[in-house]
């Protein structure tokens, strides 16, 4: 058994597309088994790997755009039905966070009570209970840490990435930011690092209609130069951005140019092993 299992959900973006679903990344760790965002079809994703809905100890988010949380309201009623989860979630998050889930639990009030009455579910498992967070240790159980720290997300995006501990090994998440001397501080030592890019032509200016997109997120040669400062023993890219007809080709040759160790391009499904002998790579095999 590995210290640390990560598994990417999702990859994608804001974009509908099958390859890459939306954001979402499981982390087990001892008994812990925590999920970092909710993006589209994470509940599908989990029930691919045999990790039902009331498995989940926590939910942690990185910020309310709305491919982060989208599936949020599959993955807790469906899941709910489903898995028959007996206790409320926790969902961790930044300044927003109570309200969303307050007029969350509104919003699909009809069909909580009518699976109470008609379904016989237990209420207690429908409950979502949210924790604004603020930069710091937002987790402690089973000897696994959960520390999040401030991430530059453009333009002031109350937004966090998330450090996850155990056993003398960590993995870390980056969340939606731009470049962040931050996230390097926070990073130093990990095992894993975990962060998002957005690909797009050299040429892209301020007067281009997609710069305020583009201007969220970071390029490739800035997570090179990330990568080259945290030194992680692997780098993988999630929450793939890419603009203009740029490719997962470009993402690599960009890359390769601008930093030397390892790393790879993440896909749905694809998970990573931490222990003593390093970080090991598993694609995506249907069983
Ligand atoms: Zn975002
Ligand atoms: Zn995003």
């Amino acid at each position: 058994m590995p210290v640390i299992k990560v598994t990417l959900l999702g990859t994608g973006t804001p974009q509908p597309i099958m390859e890459r679903f939306g954001a979402s990344i499981l982390v087990q760790a001892g008994n812990e088994v925590l999920l970092f965002d909710a993006g589209r079809g994470c509940l599908q994703r989990l029930l691919q790997i045999n990790v039902p809905y009331d498995k989940i100890n926590a939910l942690f988010l990185t910020h309310l755009h709305s491919d982060h949380i989208v599936g949020l309201p599959d993955l807790w009623l469906t899941g709910w039905l489903i898995s028959r989860r007996e206790i409320p979630l926790n969902v961790f998050g930044p300044v927003g966070t109570d309200d969303m889930i307050k007029h969350l639990q509104k919003a699909f009030a009809f069909d909580i009570n009518i699976r109470v009455e008609d379904d016989k579910r237990v209420r207690e498992g429908s409950k979502l209970l949210g924790k604004e967070i603020q930069q710091g240790i937002v987790y402690e159980k089973n000897g696994v840490k959960v520390i999040a720290f401030k991430v530059d997300h453009h333009p002031d995006i109350p937004a966090f990435g998330y450090r996850i501990e155990y056993g003398g090994h960590s993995v870390v998440l980056s969340g939606d930011t731009r470049y962040s001397e931050n996230l390097i501080r926070f990073a130093q030592g990990t095992d894993l690092l975990v962060h998002e890019v957005m690909v797009a032509p050299d040429t892209l200016n301020k007067s281009d209609p997609k710069y305020p997109q583009f201007a969220h997120h970071t390029t490739v040669e800035e997570a090179a130069k990330v990568f080259n400062e945290v030194k992680p023993k692997l780098a993988a890219y999630s929450h793939i951005g890419k603009l203009y007809g740029r490719n997962e080709q470009d993402l690599l040759k960009r890359t390769k140019a601008n930093y030397s160790g390892p790393f790879i391009i993440g896909e749905d499904l694809m998970s990573f092993s931490i222990d003593d002998t390093g970080v090991s790579v598993s694609a995506w095999q249907k069983k």
